[in-house]
């Protein structure tokens, strides 16, 4: 956490600083817990291909 707000990572959908540290980590994605559980097709199954800072799982096919 920084001391200027305007520094810290806000949810993109509602500006809250309350985001999720997995999806920030992991996806790249600033998105807090509410509006994950109130838009899940949107953050629900970004496991897949939502965010553009996926690319590691791509891989996979490559040994077929
Ligand atoms: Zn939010």
């Amino acid at each position: 956490m920084f001391l200027d707000p305007n520094l810290n990572p806000k949810c993109a959908e509602c500006q809250s600083m309350d985001i999720d540290p997995t999806y920030r980590r992991v996806f790249g994605c600033l998105v807090c817990k509410k509006c994950m559980n109130d838009t899940p097709e949107k953050y629900g199954l970004l496991t897949k291909t939502e965010c553009k800072e996926v690319r590691a799982f791509g891989r996979k096919n490559d040994i077929y």
